[in-house]
C-alpha cells in the first residue's frame, strides 16, 4: 500500500476502482493528432461546413446584443477559408485543422505590443473554441466507459462535467488541481461527493484501474489499500442528517440557517434537511444542464418549482454568474487572459442585455408563488447595480403592460464579494434591499489570491483579518440603514468561522445543505 496526501475538499472516506480520464481544464484541452490513413477529404470538409453552420446560426441570433458577434462572425469566415484549404492539403481531419489554422494565425499576434491587435488573438482563439465545440459536441461522453463504485481521477473538472458523470456510479474523486474554494469543490460539498483535490505530480502513482480509498476529510489517498482498511471503511454516503428546529444561541438569540443550492433536487434536500431557506440558489448551475440558453418558459417553470418546494420559506434567486470556473458550452464568453478578472456575473447580464431580460422576467413570474428574492452577482459599481435594477424595472414594465402578474414587492439585492462593494458598502445599502456576503470570491479578490489555485490553498484564508475587517464594514453598513444580510460563501459552512462570524454581527447563514445541522449546533453551543 502507499498513500499520496493531497488537500481535503469534500468529506467522506471511500474506496473503489480508479477510473481516469484525460485532462478537462478548459486550458488543458488536448491536442489532436492527425491522423492522415483514417481521413477522406470530403467528409471532412463536409463535417466543418455543418459545424461552421452552427456556428454561424448561433453567433447570427446574438448579433443585436453585442458587436463582438458581428467580428466572430467576420473571423469565422476567416478561418473557415483556411480551414477548408488545410484539410484538402493535408489531408487533415477537420478538428486538426481548425487547431492549427488558429494556432498559426494567433502567432502572428505574438509579440505584438498593441493591446487592442492582440485582443483580437482571443476573439481567433474563441472562435476556434466555439468550432471545436461543434465538431465534438456528438463525441462519445468520456465518462460513460465508468463502472459502478469508482473513484474518477483526472487533472481537473469543470461543473459543467458533472452533469455527464452517471452518479450512482461515482464513489469519489481525485484531482491533480483544484482547491478547497473552487466550484467543483463547493458542489462535490453540494452533492456530498468525497473529494481530494490538488494532489498535483503524485496522482500519476495512481495505476490505472488499481483499487483506492480517498479520504475528503484529510486528503488522503490510499493506493491499493490492505484488506482490513477496506473492511473497516465506513461509507458515509446516503446518511441524512435532519434539524428542523431554529438555531438559538446559548443567551437566546435566533440565527437563522439557510442553504445554498443549484438545482430543484437541491432545493429540496435542503428544506427537507430542516434549512430555515434557500439563501443562494446558483442559477448558472441550471443553465449549465442545457445545450443552449434556457428560454423564458424553461426558466419560469424552474424558478416556480424551486419557489413551491420553500413551502413559504425565503429564496433568494442570483443572476446568471458565469465566467471563470463556471463555463457554458454553448456560450460566446470571450475568456481573455486571466476569467477571473474578465466577464463574470453582472458584467456577462450587462453586455448581453437580451439573456439578462429573459431571466428577469422569468424570475419575476415566479415571484408570485413563496417568498422569493433576487440577487445580483460581482458587482462593484454603483452604476452596474442601477443598470440591472433598471433592466429589473423595465421588464416590470414589460409584464404590467402585457397583463402578467408578478410580486410588486420582489426585493432585490446584490453579492458582496469585490473589495469595491465592502468599501462602498455604505452607499450600496442606501440601493439595496439586501446584502449576501460571498465570501469565497471576497477572499480571492480581497487577498490577491487564486480560488482554484491549489498552490496557494493556505493563503485563500477567509479567517484572514482583512477579510474578518470586510464582514464588519459590511454588517455595520447593512445595521446603519437597516437592510438584511446573510453570508453564503463557503465560510458560513464552516463550523471554525462560526464564531468569527458571529462576532462580526452576522446573523443569518447560508451553508451547504449538508452543513445545516451542524452549523445549527454549533450556533447553539455559542454565547454572543
Ligand atoms: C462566493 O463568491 O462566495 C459565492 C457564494 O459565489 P460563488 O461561489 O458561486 O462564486
Ligand atoms: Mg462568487
Amino acid at each position: 500500500m502507499r498513500k499520496i496526501v493531497g488537500i481535503a475538499a469534500s468529506s467522506g472516506r471511500v474506496a473503489g476502482r480508479c477510473f481516469r480520464v484525460g485532462s478537462r481544464s478548459p486550458s488543458g484541452e488536448s491536442a489532436i493528432d492527425p491522423q492522415p490513413g483514417a481521413i477522406q477529404e470530403d467528409l471532412e470538409v463536409q463535417r466543418f461546413s455543418g459545424a461552421r453552420l452552427l456556428v454561424k446560426e448561433r453567433l447570427s441570433s446574438h448579433l443585436d446584443e453585442s458587436p463582438i458577434f458581428a467580428a466572430h462572425l467576420e473571423i469565422l469566415d476567416d478561418i473557415s477559408h483556411r480551414v477548408i484549404a488545410r484539410i484538402k492539403q493535408g489531408p487533415m481531419d477537420a478538428l486538426a485543422a481548425v487547431e492549427e489554422t488558429v494556432k498559426e494565425i494567433c502567432s502572428l499576434f505574438d509579440g505584438i505590443a498593441d493591446d487592442y491587435l492582440r485582443s483580437r488573438s482571443d476573439d481567433i482563439v474563441d472562435v476556434g473554441r466555439q468550432l471545436r465545440f461543434a465538431l465534438t459536441s456528438n463525441q462519445e461522453n468520456p465518462f460513460s466507459p465508468m463502472e459502478e463504485n469508482s473513484i474518477l481521477i483526472t487533472d481537473n473538472l469543470l461543473v459543467s462535467d458533472t452533469l455527464l458523470i452517471d452518479r450512482q456510479k461515482l464513489a469519489g474523486i481525485a484531482l491533480r488541481e483544484g482547491s478547497k474554494s473552487s466550484h467543483i469543490a463547493i458542489l462535490s460539498r453540494d452533492q456530498g461527493i468525497p473529494l481530494v483535490l490538488g494532489l498535483g505530480g503524485s496522482i500519476d502513482a495512481i495505476p490505472d484501474n488499481e483499487m483506492v480509498i480517498i479520504d475528503g476529510d484529510s486528503g488522503e489517498v490510499f493506493i491499493d489499500p490492505e484488506e482490513e482498511m477496506l473492511a473497516d471503511l465506513t461509507v458515509r454516503r446516503g446518511e441524512v442528517e435532519v434539524d428542523r428546529e431554529p438555531a438559538i444561541t446559548r443567551d437566546g438569540t435566533r440565527v437563522e440557517v439557510l442553504a445554498n443550492a443549484g438545482s430543484l433536487e437541491e432545493v429540496k434536500e435542503a428544506i427537507a434537511r430542516g434549512a430555515d431557506g434557500i439563501g443562494l440558489l446558483r442559477t448558472e448551475f441550471i443553465f449549465m444542464r442545457g445545450s443552449d440558453f434556457p428560454d423564458e418558459e424553461q426558466q419560469h417553470a424552474i424558478y416556480l418549482a424551486c419557489a413551491r418546494a420553500c413551502n413559504g420559506k425565503s429564496i433568494t434567486l442570483r443572476t446568471l454568474d458565469i465566467g471563470a470556473d463556471k463555463q457554458l458550452p454553448y456560450s460566446t464568453i470571450v475568456a481573455g487572459e486571466n476569467p477571473l478578472l474578465g466577464i463574470r456575473g453582472i458584467r456577462h447580464s450587462l453586455l448581453y442585455p437580451a439573456i439578462f431580460k429573459i431571466q428577469l422576467r422569468a424570475i419575476l413570474r415566479a415571484s408570485m408563488v413563496g417568498n422569493l428574492r433576487v440577487m445580483f452577482p460581482m458587482i462593484s459599481s454603483i452604476e452596474e447595480y442601477t443598470s440591472a435594477a433598471s433592466l429589473l424595472e423595465e421588464c416590470k414594465a414589460e409584464l404590467r403592460s402585457e397583463g402578467l402578474p408578478f410580486d410588486e414587492k420582489l426585493q432585490a439585492g446584490m453579492m458582496v464579494e469585490t473589495p469595491a462593494s465592502v468599501i462602498l458598502a455604505d452607499d450600496f445599502a442606501r440601493a439595496v434591499a439586501f446584502f449576501s456576503i460571498g465570501t469565497n470570491d471576497l477572499t480571492q479578490y480581497i487577498l490577491a489570491v487564486d480560488r482554484n489555485n491549489p498552490y496557494s490553498e493556505k493563503a485563500c484564508d477567509h479567517l484572514h483579518g482583512a477579510i474578518l475587517k470586510s464582514l464588519s464594514m459590511v454588517v455595520s453598513a447593512s445595521r446603519t440603514h437597516g437592510i438584511d444580510v446573510s453570508v453564503c460563501g463557503e465560510m458560513a459552512s464552516d463550523p471554525l468561522a462560526t464564531v468569527p462570524l458571529l462576532e462580526c454581527g452576522v446573523r443569518k447563514f447560508s451553508v451547504s445543505a449538508r452543513r445545516v445541522a451542524s452549523i445549527k449546533e454549533q450556533i447553539r453551543r455559542q454565547e454572543i
